[in-house]
């Protein structure tokens, strides 16, 4: 990222959880081929600084998604699924009120996202 550019919030709070929200300057992530981690144990996201804005703003959410997958059981969940639809459901179900949650509890990261500023948290 340039210097004018504006980085993401330095966490995001997930449930009950503080990740913190690392911007990598050390192209390790570009190396092994991702974009974006997310360590739950640790309660860390990592994110490449190299990443076009818009690019980064994307892995953030997806990053944060995958936090929000770890926080609801996500994975436990779909297993039980009868059918794609009934899949669809419930990850529509489950993810509805953690992505509200995340927006309400993260102003910092809806600045972000939305015009690159926002409150620094
Ligand atoms: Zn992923």
């Amino acid at each position: 990222m340039s210097d004018d550019t504006v980085e993401p919030p330095d966490h995001l709070n997930v449930g009950i959880h503080r990740y913190q929200l690392q911007v990598d300057h050390s192209r390790q992530l570009d190396r092994d081929g991702f974009r974006g981690s997310t360590f739950t144990n640790e309660l860390r996201i990592v994110v490449d600084a190299a990443l076009p804005e818009s690019r980064l703003r994307e892995t953030v959410v997806h990053e944060a998604l995958h936090a929000i997958s770890d926080a609801v059981g996500l994975d436990d969940v779909l297993g039980t699924a009868p059918s794609a639809d009934d899949c669809d459901e419930m990850i529509a179900s489950l993810l509805a009120p953690a992505i509200v949650a995340l927006l309400r509890d993260n102003p910092g990261l809806v600045g972000w996202l939305v015009d690159g500023t926002g409150p620094s948290q």
